[in-house]
């Protein structure tokens, strides 16, 4: 039956395809804000779930109806919310709320301010709602730390039986339940340790980075502290990163962009027509590093492709200079010409002019 499903999709036009899915976004937002409200009323019957063997509303939820711990806590958090603030449903129906955003905002959404936060958070992403969490309830810095994992070290392993440490984690805020909170402790206010990379907005300007490092990164690290001792007397990893991080930056930006402290002045520019030459003859696709400042800062360091509807695309990694005239059909390399795309938008422009089956003439531009 599902397979039916991709042969039915296929046989879509490319308008039919984006109005079926959006469609059936809409479809599974409107579930999701029904499964919510259904909740909210399953969780004042508690006698309900447990008459059917399950201690919490949490474990109901991920055990009867297969939902992740994720979603279920996201479900959760919003039917408790919603509870309170019932206008929530409206948008989450709407789309310009997310489950997620709801359970991040929810602890800090009072009778007082919930109509001003929920109007502000309308259609922003996550980093965006972090932001606004921050500001609602600003946190202190984290104190800088280096700190050794556990059991990563190959020269000492920890014997087989020893009890696993705490997790070097911190529970950030928007893991903390409600007061009402039947969760078990195995649900969001105590997740596994992560590993992965977390910047984090703490306060407005302020955020919290945390990585993992390896040994040798971690003996460099104790050889600046110690050459910097004078200039960082406490040898804060975070004033450390800041140094660091201004260094590779100007460096990349110098390989990158060819970025100069005293820009040289263009070439030379060959009459009547908008292509620089070199030796008197036309130099090739290659982007002059004053061209790609030029199209680097006029662009924002950001993919400048806009959609018909106005759309801009966001896209700040992987970008490509791009021929606005193709480079094949005369574009000359100018500052006029050159303007950034994220790799998707290069190629999809190249396509546009070249066909689909071209893709590889402009590819790069
Ligand atoms: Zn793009």
């Amino acid at each position: 039956m599902n397979t039916n499903i991709f042969a039915l999709a296929s046989g879509l036009s490319d308008q039919e395809l984006l109005a079926r899915i959006a469609a059936l976004a809409g479809k599974e937002r409107e579930a999701s804000v029904e499964l919510v409200a259904h909740l909210a009323e399953l969780d004042t019957r508690a006698s309900l779930y447990a008459a059917q063997g399950h201690g919490s509303l949490f474990t109901y939820c991920t055990e009867i109806l297969k939902l992740s711990e994720d979603a279920a806590c996201n479900r959760i958090y919003a039917a408790r919310t919603c509870r309170r603030f019932p206008v929530i449903l409206d948008a989450l129906a709407s789309g310009a709320l997310s489950l997620t955003s709801v359970r991040m905002l929810s602890p800090h959404l009072t009778p007082e301010n919930h109509e001003a936060v929920l109007a502000r958070a309308s259609g922003r992403s996550r980093r965006e709602i972090e932001a606004l969490v921050a500001e609602l309830a600003p946190r202190p810095d984290v104190p800088s730390s280096v700190r050794k994992l556990p059991g990563v070290t190959p020269a000492a392993p920890p014997p087989l039986s020893a009890p696993a440490p705490p997790p070097a984690i911190e529970v950030k805020p928007t893991a903390v339940m409600p007061p009402e909170s039947v969760l078990p402790t195995s649900a969001p206010a105590a997740r596994p340790a992560t590993r992965r990379p977390i910047v984090e907005t703490t306060s407005p300007e302020r955020y919290r980075v945390q990585f993992t490092i390896g040994r040798e990164s971690h003996d460099k690290l104790r050889r600046v502290q110690a050459l910097l001792r004078r200039e960082i007397p406490d040898g804060d990893p975070g004033a450390i990163f800041d140094r660091a991080i201004a260094l590779l930056l100007e460096r990349v930006e110098k390989e990158k962009l060819g970025a100069a402290t005293k820009p040289r002045a263009p070439r030379a520019i060959r009459p009547g027509t908008d292509s620089p030459v070199s030796n008197g003859r036309l130099t090739s696709r290659h982007t002059p590093s004053h061209v790609k400042r030029s199209a680097w800062r006029s662009d924002g360091g950001q993919c400048a492709f806009v959609s018909e509807d106005g759309r801009r695309c966001a896209e700040r990694a992987f970008l490509e200079f791009h021929h606005i005239r193709a480079y094949a059909l005369g574009g000359p390399t100018t500052t006029e010409n050159i303007s950034l795309r994220c790799r998707r938008h290069n190629q999809y422009e190249a396509e546009l002019v070249f066909g689909p089956r071209n893709r590889g003439i402009e590819g790069g531009s």
